[in-house]
């Protein structure tokens, strides 16, 4: 038995991966285009285990995916890959349309081919499970209630509006032609092997390199944050025993504003890598700069579905799953700093070409 999983050389689905196959003797079939943010220092444990296939590719080439889907004959597709940066999509939103809404129209095309050709029972049992985020909910304001999965859609950046017609597609692909399709709705997430261009890593690697840590506005936007392995427990959890054709929320009841967050991680690193003059703090190097445009003020998730019907239940708590983040950044400064120099890119090139 194998599953595919796609995007799994990225921070969750690397993570996903390493989790997978330290519970399960199924093969993971991962199928990443290694774009920046596709690391494969992350698995590097998996080198030899014959467990593991890595196939450098695109979700969007149809071609491909038919070939990886009609030789291992998966009985499950994750499909984690995507363009998944706020600001970046800002900047560039085309990458976001091309993979997250084409691509993941492409992906659903050869899934639902190969689907088809199932025998009634592998039918049966076969699931496409569509990894997505809460940011297609738009904002909330302070005291508004939590989104549930019957929250209106409503998009704010080109990410999220990318992220939102791709699961409008698994959505219609379910209806019309009655693919096994479930999804998931996730807050965001932080843990080992996380892109250091996102908040958490970011503001651990820039306070260890004594530089400036950027907070937008006035930091009191709040987030709900989710420990990643608790999200791939999730996704396990969803694709085990979830309905076809149902959505879940999923997330950790925490939520905080990113001053906090920040502020939390400064007070980590006093206490486990103290400066050299012990008078300095972190917090010292917090830097406010301006606004991101149209910054959604609020996110946070009503996970009682996943809870109730599935028996989910995250395992850390902001505090126990922080602390072990900054603690897991201290001691793999090598899987840092190759990111950080760009040698992992060297690799890549040298490898794929
Ligand atoms: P990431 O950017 O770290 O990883 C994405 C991976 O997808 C990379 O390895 C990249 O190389 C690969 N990829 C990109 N385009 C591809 C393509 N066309 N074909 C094949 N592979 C491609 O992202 P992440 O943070 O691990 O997020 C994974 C998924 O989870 C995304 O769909 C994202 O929307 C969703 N999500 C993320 C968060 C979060 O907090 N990070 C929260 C909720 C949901």
């Amino acid at each position: 038995m194998s599953i595919l999983v796609t995007g799994g050389a990225g921070f969750i689905g690397g993570n996903f991966v390493l989790d997978w196959l330290a519970q399960s003797d199924e093969t993971v079939v991962n199928l990443d285009a290694l774009s920046y943010a596709g690391n494969l220092d992350t698995l590097k444990s998996l080198e030899q285990d014959p467990r593991h296939v890595f196939v450098r590719g695109d979700i969007g080439d149809r071609v491909l995916v038919d070939a990886l889907l009609a030789e291992h004959r998966p009985r499950a597709v994750i499909n984690f890959a995507a363009e998944s940066h706020v600001d970046r999509s800002i900047h560039g939103p085309g990458d976001f349309i091309q993979t997250n809404v084409v691509g993941t129209f492409n992906l659903l095309e050869s899934v639902r081919g190969y689907w088809g050709q199932l025998t009634d029972a592998e039918r049966a049992a076969f699931r496409l499970l569509h990894v997505s985020t809460d940011e297609v909910y738009g904002s909330l304001s302070p005291d508004d209630a939590p989104f549930t999965e019957n929250h209106r859609y409503q998009p704010n950046s080109p990410y999220s509006a990318s992220k939102a017609a791709s699961d409008h597609l698994m959505r219609a692909w379910h209806h019309t032609y009655g693919l096994p399709v479930l999804t998931t709705n996730c807050s965001n997430n932080y843990g080992p092997y996380h892109f250091p261009e996102k908040l958490i890593p970011l503001v651990i690697l820039n306070a260890l390199a004594g530089k400036p840590l950027p907070i937008y506005g006035d930091g009191s936007q709040v987030r709900d944050w989710l420990y990643v392995k608790d999200h791939c427990s999730a996704i396990r959890r969803v694709l085990e025993a979830g309905t076809p054709g149902e959505t879940y929320n999923v997330g950790g009841w925490n939520e905080k504003t990113n001053l906090d967050v920040v502020k939390t991680i400064c007070a980590l690193l006093d206490e486990l890598a103290p400066q050299a003059d012990p008078t300095r703090r972190y917090a010292e190097q917090i830097a406010f700069v301006a606004d991101r445009p149209g910054h959604d003020s609020r996110y946070a998730i009503d996970a009682r579905k996943l809870e109730r019907e599935l028996g989910w239940r995250p395992q850390e708590t902001f505090d126990s799953g922080i602390r072990k983040t900054v603690a897991w950044y201290l001691q793999h400064q090598d899987w840092v700093a190759n990111v950080s120099s760009g040698a992992y890119r060297d690799w890549v090139n040298q490898h794929y070409g």
